[in-house]
Protein backbone atom coordinates (compact mmCIF):
# COMPACT_ATOMS: atom_id res chain seq x y z
CA UNK A 1 0.00 0.00 0.00
CA UNK A 2 1.12 3.32 -0.90
CA UNK A 3 1.58 6.81 1.31
CA UNK A 4 -1.65 8.18 0.11
CA UNK A 5 -3.62 4.80 0.45
CA UNK A 6 -1.81 4.39 4.26
CA UNK A 7 -3.04 7.77 5.17
CA UNK A 8 -6.86 6.99 3.54
CA UNK A 9 -7.00 4.36 5.85
CA UNK A 10 -5.66 5.73 9.04
CA UNK A 11 -8.50 8.42 8.28
CA UNK A 12 -11.37 6.01 8.21
CA UNK A 13 -9.87 4.24 11.28
CA UNK A 14 -10.46 7.24 13.36
CA UNK A 15 -13.97 8.16 11.53
CA UNK A 16 -14.93 4.48 12.38
CA UNK A 17 -13.90 3.85 15.71
CA UNK A 18 -16.17 3.93 18.19
CA UNK A 19 -13.64 5.96 20.93
CA UNK A 20 -10.26 5.86 20.20
CA UNK A 21 -6.64 7.09 21.63
CA UNK A 22 -3.76 8.52 21.05
CA UNK A 23 -0.53 6.70 22.64
CA UNK A 24 2.54 9.30 21.98
CA UNK A 25 6.80 8.55 22.81
CA UNK A 26 9.49 10.61 22.20
CA UNK A 27 9.73 10.71 18.73
CA UNK A 28 6.62 13.10 18.19
CA UNK A 29 9.06 15.72 20.42
CA UNK A 30 12.36 15.79 17.98
CA UNK A 31 10.71 18.16 15.62
CA UNK A 32 10.22 20.13 18.77
CA UNK A 33 14.26 20.29 19.06
CA UNK A 34 13.72 17.27 21.86
CA UNK A 35 16.53 14.35 20.88
CA UNK A 36 14.71 10.77 21.69
CA UNK A 37 16.51 8.00 23.10
CA UNK A 38 16.84 5.23 20.92
CA UNK A 39 17.68 6.88 17.28
CA UNK A 40 21.32 7.19 16.72
CA UNK A 41 22.87 10.29 18.75
CA UNK A 42 19.72 9.94 21.23
CA UNK A 43 20.57 9.81 25.05
CA UNK A 44 20.99 5.96 25.71
CA UNK A 45 23.79 6.41 23.17
CA UNK A 46 25.42 7.14 26.85
CA UNK A 47 25.35 3.54 28.61
CA UNK A 48 25.90 4.96 31.74
CA UNK A 49 23.14 7.11 31.72
CA UNK A 50 20.37 4.79 32.45
CA UNK A 51 21.88 4.28 36.13
CA UNK A 52 22.57 8.18 36.46
CA UNK A 53 19.54 8.67 35.98
CA UNK A 54 18.10 5.81 38.51
CA UNK A 55 16.22 6.04 41.82
CA UNK A 56 19.25 4.24 43.39
CA UNK A 57 21.22 7.14 42.06
CA UNK A 58 19.03 9.48 43.29
CA UNK A 59 19.08 7.83 46.74
CA UNK A 60 22.81 7.44 47.13
CA UNK A 61 24.00 10.69 45.56
CA UNK A 62 21.79 13.47 44.84
CA UNK A 63 24.18 15.64 43.26
CA UNK A 64 25.54 13.02 40.59
CA UNK A 65 21.55 12.87 39.61
CA UNK A 66 21.21 15.62 39.42
CA UNK A 67 24.86 17.23 37.99
CA UNK A 68 25.07 14.33 35.38
CA UNK A 69 22.21 12.65 34.71
CA UNK A 70 18.53 14.94 35.06
CA UNK A 71 20.15 18.65 34.26
CA UNK A 72 20.07 16.93 30.81
CA UNK A 73 16.45 17.43 30.60
CA UNK A 74 16.49 21.03 31.75
CA UNK A 75 16.27 22.10 27.94
CA UNK A 76 12.98 20.81 27.38
CA UNK A 77 11.29 22.87 29.29
CA UNK A 78 11.67 26.13 26.27
CA UNK A 79 10.45 23.41 23.79
CA UNK A 80 7.42 24.39 21.66
CA UNK A 81 4.98 22.10 20.29
CA UNK A 82 4.96 21.03 17.08
CA UNK A 83 2.16 20.41 14.58
CA UNK A 84 1.96 16.46 15.42
CA UNK A 85 1.20 18.01 19.08
CA UNK A 86 -1.32 20.61 17.00
CA UNK A 87 -3.02 17.84 15.39
CA UNK A 88 -3.49 15.75 18.12
CA UNK A 89 -5.55 18.55 19.97
CA UNK A 90 -7.51 19.42 16.89
CA UNK A 91 -8.03 15.22 16.79
CA UNK A 92 -9.59 15.54 20.82
CA UNK A 93 -11.34 18.87 20.07
CA UNK A 94 -13.11 17.30 17.03
CA UNK A 95 -14.43 14.46 19.14
CA UNK A 96 -11.68 11.85 16.70
CA UNK A 97 -9.72 10.58 20.05
CA UNK A 98 -10.93 10.99 23.65
CA UNK A 99 -7.32 11.96 24.86
CA UNK A 100 -3.58 11.13 24.92
CA UNK A 101 -1.28 8.76 26.37
CA UNK A 102 2.64 9.87 26.72
CA UNK A 103 5.31 8.42 27.26
CA UNK A 104 6.53 12.08 27.67
CA UNK A 105 7.69 14.28 30.39
CA UNK A 106 7.86 17.59 28.12
CA UNK A 107 4.72 18.89 28.35
CA UNK A 108 3.93 19.95 24.88
CA UNK A 109 0.68 17.69 24.36
CA UNK A 110 -0.38 20.51 26.97
CA UNK A 111 1.04 23.31 25.56
CA UNK A 112 -0.62 22.70 22.35
CA UNK A 113 -3.81 22.45 23.50
CA UNK A 114 -4.65 18.96 24.17
CA UNK A 115 -7.34 18.40 27.39
CA UNK A 116 -6.78 14.41 28.43
CA UNK A 117 -3.11 13.73 28.59
CA UNK A 118 -2.07 10.52 31.31
CA UNK A 119 1.51 11.20 31.73
CA UNK A 120 2.52 7.52 32.11
CA UNK A 121 6.04 8.44 33.05
CA UNK A 122 5.18 12.11 35.26
CA UNK A 123 6.48 15.53 34.29
CA UNK A 124 8.78 18.34 34.26
CA UNK A 125 6.38 20.77 36.29
CA UNK A 126 7.13 20.15 39.82
CA UNK A 127 8.93 17.76 42.21
CA UNK A 128 8.25 16.61 45.27
CA UNK A 129 10.46 16.42 49.06
CA UNK A 130 11.35 12.47 49.75
CA UNK A 131 11.38 12.99 53.26
CA UNK A 132 7.94 15.31 53.79
CA UNK A 133 6.26 15.40 50.24
CA UNK A 134 5.75 19.53 49.81
CA UNK A 135 6.07 19.91 46.39
CA UNK A 136 8.08 22.50 45.05
CA UNK A 137 7.99 23.88 41.09
CA UNK A 138 10.49 22.79 38.92
CA UNK A 139 11.88 26.19 38.33
CA UNK A 140 13.67 26.16 42.04
CA UNK A 141 14.48 22.76 41.19
CA UNK A 142 16.39 24.09 38.36
CA UNK A 143 18.06 27.29 39.90
CA UNK A 144 19.11 25.20 42.33
CA UNK A 145 21.16 22.81 40.52
CA UNK A 146 22.30 25.32 38.51
CA UNK A 147 24.22 26.73 41.23
CA UNK A 148 25.45 23.06 41.93
CA UNK A 149 23.59 21.76 44.41
CA UNK A 150 21.50 18.87 44.86
CA UNK A 151 17.55 20.91 45.44
CA UNK A 152 16.54 20.41 48.97
CA UNK A 153 12.68 21.07 51.10
CA UNK A 154 13.28 23.27 54.00
CA UNK A 155 12.96 20.35 56.22
CA UNK A 156 15.72 19.16 54.70
CA UNK A 157 14.92 16.37 53.13
CA UNK A 158 15.90 16.29 49.22
CA UNK A 159 14.05 17.32 46.51
CA UNK A 160 12.74 14.43 43.84
CA UNK A 161 11.47 15.25 40.37
CA UNK A 162 7.75 13.86 39.30
CA UNK A 163 9.44 12.23 36.48
CA UNK A 164 9.23 8.42 36.78
CA UNK A 165 12.66 7.13 37.33
CA UNK A 166 14.71 3.81 36.63
CA UNK A 167 13.61 1.92 39.83
CA UNK A 168 10.53 3.61 40.30
CA UNK A 169 6.31 1.89 40.20
CA UNK A 170 4.33 3.49 37.78
CA UNK A 171 2.53 6.34 38.24
CA UNK A 172 -1.48 6.11 39.15
CA UNK A 173 -1.68 8.01 35.67
CA UNK A 174 -0.21 4.47 34.08
CA UNK A 175 -3.04 2.54 35.24
CA UNK A 176 -5.83 4.89 34.27
CA UNK A 177 -4.26 4.94 30.84
CA UNK A 178 -4.71 0.90 31.20
CA UNK A 179 -8.74 0.93 31.89
CA UNK A 180 -8.70 3.93 29.10
CA UNK A 181 -6.92 1.77 26.72
CA UNK A 182 -9.80 -1.36 27.41
CA UNK A 183 -12.48 1.33 26.49
CA UNK A 184 -10.74 1.54 22.95
CA UNK A 185 -11.10 -0.12 19.60
CA UNK A 186 -8.69 2.07 18.30
CA UNK A 187 -5.27 2.87 19.54
CA UNK A 188 -3.17 5.41 17.29
CA UNK A 189 0.57 5.36 17.98
CA UNK A 190 2.84 8.47 17.10
CA UNK A 191 6.61 8.68 18.08
CA UNK A 192 7.40 5.28 19.94
CA UNK A 193 9.24 2.43 19.30
CA UNK A 194 7.25 0.59 21.57
CA UNK A 195 10.44 -0.81 23.35
CA UNK A 196 10.05 0.51 26.66
CA UNK A 197 7.59 -1.85 29.42
CA UNK A 198 4.91 -1.80 30.39
CA UNK A 199 3.75 1.80 28.13
CA UNK A 200 4.11 -0.57 25.33
CA UNK A 201 1.81 -3.21 26.41
CA UNK A 202 -1.16 -0.37 25.83
CA UNK A 203 -1.67 -1.72 22.25
CA UNK A 204 -2.89 -4.97 23.33
CA UNK A 205 -6.12 -3.81 24.94
CA UNK A 206 -7.33 -2.40 21.45
CA UNK A 207 -8.90 -3.92 18.33
CA UNK A 208 -6.85 -1.97 15.80
CA UNK A 209 -3.61 -0.01 16.42
CA UNK A 210 -2.10 2.38 13.73
CA UNK A 211 1.68 3.26 13.91
CA UNK A 212 2.98 6.35 12.74
CA UNK A 213 6.98 6.13 13.27
CA UNK A 214 10.17 6.73 11.68
CA UNK A 215 11.99 3.82 12.99
CA UNK A 216 10.46 -0.04 13.35
CA UNK A 217 8.76 -0.68 16.35
CA UNK A 218 8.20 -3.65 19.03
CA UNK A 219 4.62 -3.65 17.89
CA UNK A 220 5.00 -3.65 14.07
CA UNK A 221 3.72 -7.12 13.49
CA UNK A 222 0.57 -6.80 15.77
CA UNK A 223 -0.15 -3.58 14.02
CA UNK A 224 -2.67 -3.19 11.48
CA UNK A 225 -1.52 -0.18 10.13
CA UNK A 226 2.12 1.28 9.66
CA UNK A 227 3.20 4.68 8.41
CA UNK A 228 7.09 5.15 8.25
CA UNK A 229 7.23 9.08 8.11
CA UNK A 230 7.52 12.03 10.05
CA UNK A 231 4.92 12.38 12.37
CA UNK A 232 3.82 16.19 11.88
CA UNK A 233 3.98 15.35 8.10
CA UNK A 234 1.44 12.49 7.90
CA UNK A 235 -0.35 14.58 10.97
CA UNK A 236 -1.05 17.73 9.23
CA UNK A 237 -1.89 15.56 5.84
CA UNK A 238 -4.31 13.87 8.21
CA UNK A 239 -6.20 16.55 9.41
CA UNK A 240 -6.54 18.12 5.66
CA UNK A 241 -7.70 14.67 5.08
CA UNK A 242 -10.30 14.44 7.53
CA UNK A 243 -11.31 18.05 6.72
CA UNK A 244 -11.83 16.96 3.64
CA UNK A 245 -13.98 14.24 3.74
CA UNK A 246 -16.16 15.68 6.75
P1 LIG B 1 12.18 6.01 21.73
O1 LIG B 1 13.36 6.94 21.77
O2 LIG B 1 12.35 4.62 22.18
O3 LIG B 1 11.61 5.94 20.25
C1 LIG B 1 11.32 7.09 19.51
C2 LIG B 1 10.88 6.65 18.14
O4 LIG B 1 10.46 7.80 17.44
C3 LIG B 1 11.99 5.99 17.31
O5 LIG B 1 11.55 4.72 16.88
C4 LIG B 1 12.19 6.95 16.13
O6 LIG B 1 12.37 6.26 14.90
C5 LIG B 1 10.90 7.71 16.09
N1 LIG B 1 10.99 9.09 15.62
C6 LIG B 1 11.97 10.00 15.86
N2 LIG B 1 11.67 11.17 15.28
C7 LIG B 1 10.46 11.00 14.67
C8 LIG B 1 9.62 11.84 13.89
N3 LIG B 1 9.94 13.11 13.62
N4 LIG B 1 8.46 11.33 13.43
C9 LIG B 1 8.11 10.02 13.66
N5 LIG B 1 8.88 9.19 14.38
C10 LIG B 1 10.04 9.67 14.89
O7 LIG B 1 11.01 6.75 22.51
P2 LIG B 1 9.91 6.15 23.45
O8 LIG B 1 9.26 4.98 22.81
O9 LIG B 1 9.08 7.30 23.86
O10 LIG B 1 10.70 5.62 24.71
C11 LIG B 1 11.69 6.42 25.31
C12 LIG B 1 11.44 6.80 26.74
O11 LIG B 1 12.18 7.96 27.01
C13 LIG B 1 10.02 7.16 27.06
O12 LIG B 1 9.74 6.47 28.20
C14 LIG B 1 10.02 8.65 27.36
O13 LIG B 1 9.47 8.86 28.64
C15 LIG B 1 11.45 9.05 27.50
N6 LIG B 1 11.82 10.26 26.74
C16 LIG B 1 11.01 11.34 26.73
C17 LIG B 1 11.36 12.45 26.00
C18 LIG B 1 10.41 13.63 25.99
O14 LIG B 1 9.72 13.86 26.98
N7 LIG B 1 10.34 14.38 24.89
C19 LIG B 1 12.55 12.50 25.29
C20 LIG B 1 13.39 11.36 25.33
C21 LIG B 1 13.00 10.25 26.06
Amino acid sequence: MGYPESLQKLADYLKNARRAIALTGAGISTESGIPDFRSPGGLWSDPGLMETLSRRTLARNPALFYRQGFSLFFPVLEAKPNPAHEVLAWLEQQGYITGVVTQNIDGLHQKAGSRRVFEVHGHMRSGTCMECTEVYPMEYIRAAVEQERPPSCECGGYIRPDVTLFGDPMPHQFWQSVEEAKKCDFMLVVGSSLEVSPANTLPQYVDRVAIVNLGRTSYDRQADLIINEKASKVMLELKSLLQKNS
